[in-house]
């Protein structure tokens, strides 16, 4: 099979450069590689900044009205070619197309918000502060914004920070992850056909080096990133560093706690949903579950036999449950916390290695860890793939402690039938994204999405209100329109009288 050449977006066209450094693309379902994606140096960050710099002059000054008519457009060819941005999700990233068709559904909640564009814009005003002076406040556009977006939602992550940065009035850089950058170049299509001018919308492929010269470019007036808690912090730092506004998530460690009052079936759907979705390459994937009391046997049980049964394959066919991993780098290095879990002195109750799977691609089955220690890498680490790690305690208050301590803090649930035992916990737990018999309490596009301590830097969330506050700058105008017969020279402070 010949790889595909993944080009640019630049200028509103596909813009391919001769001799630039490349990167190899899988289709993780069979290993094979489909693409080469074009890496962007210094020269082409410089050349796309350009074109920002140019488009956000014009875009900023486009009314509301126009604006919204773009949105709208975009919303509606977003959702009409729903099945097409799924499975060119599916062709790089491997999860499976209903999991795609669901991740292209949530990225176009934010389009929905956005669209309410002219709403969220609005200032405020007061009349008469003083005699004769109003004060109105008002939000404008940073200018050229980055996002630089991880592999594991190469749609809705990308929209969680577009829609809202261009509705804004600002021109948008989205440097997409090297593992699957072909969904990127159809929504810059999309933008385009909605009416989007040439410019506002960009797609600056490449790796590292191509977001340390967006970190380092005086045009880029702030950065918006998704990833790894590593990298989050390090773009953090030489962001901000740099001048520049940036919100940086990170990685995750989610618990779901299980009280013994809970409905264990229900709570063992849940657990089974959250851990082996898309592979467990969720940031809000459900990866330590804590039993509570006596619970802990009979969980065990029930999980065991829904992971089971779980169907691995290719993410196209039908019937399939769970894709395979991105690379077989981190199939194997997932591959080796099972063993690392079972050396320390887990329980592996399942190993994803013995499941059946293809025989090519990289794949890895569920796997189920009991007895987890909290000193155990397994419990330590982001693994960010199909292993659950069981922790037993016997309170409900050395659950919350056991929470509070990990210094991840994306999202957390609790499987319980108690009405007080669940508002204590919505109290005294210290994550950004709580959910309450809802597994993966990620936030609708109205509300904002973050998590706290090492899962996110910075002090903003993603999207909704905080969204439309990261890409604007408040602007307040004082004025007076007085009776010049009333006018003098007054050198002192200006007082309102
Ligand atoms: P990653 O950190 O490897 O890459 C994220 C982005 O940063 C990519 O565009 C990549 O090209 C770029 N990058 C990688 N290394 C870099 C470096 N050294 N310097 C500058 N840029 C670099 O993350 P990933 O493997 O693509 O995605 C998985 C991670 O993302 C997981 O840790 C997951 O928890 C996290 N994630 C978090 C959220 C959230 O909302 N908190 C959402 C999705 C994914």
């Amino acid at each position: 099979m010949t790889a595909t050449p993944i080009p640019h977006w630049l200028d509103g066209a596909r813009t391919d450069v001769e001799g630039a450094r490349t990167g190899d693309v899988f289709n993780p379902a069979t290993g094979e590689v489909t693409g080469q994606v074009r890496l962007a140096d210094a020269a082409l960050v410089d050349r796309a900044v350009a074109s920002a710099t140019a488009a956000a002059a014009a875009w900023r000054r486009t009314s509301l009205a126009t604006r919204t008519q773009v949105l709208f457009a975009f919303r509606e060819l977003v959702r009409s070619h729903a099945d097409e941005l799924a499975a060119a999700i599916t062709a790089e990233h491997g999860k499976v197309l209903d999991d795609a068709a669901g991740e292209v559904a949530r990225g176009l909640d934010n389009i929905d918000y956005a669209v309410g564009i002219a709403e969220h814009l609005r200032g405020s005003f007061s009349s008469e502060v003083g005699t004769g002076v109003d004060v109105r406040s008002i939000r404008e556009p940073l200018g050229v914004v980055a996002g630089i977006t991880p592999f594991n939602f190469p749609v809705m992550v990308p929209l969680w920070m577009c829609a809202n940065a261009i509705a804004t009035g600002n021109a948008f850089i989205l440097k997409p992850s090297d593992r699957d950058p072909s969904p990127s170049l159809l929504l810059a299509e999309l933008w385009k056909r909605a009416g989007l001018p040439d410019g506002v919308f960009t797609v600056l492929q490449g790796d590292a080096g191509t977001v340390q010269e967006l970190l380092a470019h005086d045009g880029v007036a702030a950065i918006s990133f998704v990833g790894s808690t590593p990298v989050a912090q390090a773009v953090y730092e030489a962001g901000t560093g740099a001048g520049k506004r940036v919100q940086a998530l990170g990685g995750a460690k989610n618990h779901m706690i299980v009280l013994p009052d809970a409905d264990l079936g229900m709570a063992a759907d849940a657990a089974v949903s959250a851990a082996y979705g898309s592979a467990g390459e969720r940031c809000m994937a459900v990866s330590v579950l804590v039993a509570v009391g006596d619970v802990g046997d009979r969980l065990v049980k029930e999980i065991e036999s829904r992971a089971h049964d779980i169907v691995v394959g290719d993410g196209t066919a039908a019937g399939t449950g769970m894709g395979p991993l991105i690379t077989a780098a981190h199939r194997d290095r997932v591959a080796g916390y099972v063993d690392a879990g079972g050396a320390a002195g887990a329980t592996v109750v399942l190993d994803g290695r013995r499941t059946t799977l293809p025989e090519s691609g990289f794949f890895l089955g569920p796997s189920l860890l009991d007895h987890v220690g909290e000193e155990m890498s397994v419990y330590r680490d982001e693994i960010f793939g199909p292993v659950l790690s069981v922790v037993r305690v016997e309170t409900f208050d050395e659950a919350i402690a056991l929470v509070n301590r990990n210094p991840f803090a994306n999202g957390v649930a609790l499987f319980t039938r108690d009405g007080g035992a669940a508002r204590q916990f919505e109290r005294d737990i210290e994550v950004g994204m709580v959910g309450v018999n809802v597994p993966i309490p990620v936030p609708v596009a109205h509300y904002s999405f973050g998590g706290w301590k090492s899962s996110l830097f910075g002090s903003h969330h993603m999207y909704g209100a905080e969204g439309i506050e990261f890409f604007t700058r408040a602007k307040v105008i004082t004025s007076r329109w007085p009776d010049p017969a009333t006018s003098k020279v007054d050198l002192g402070f200006p007082r309102n009288r």
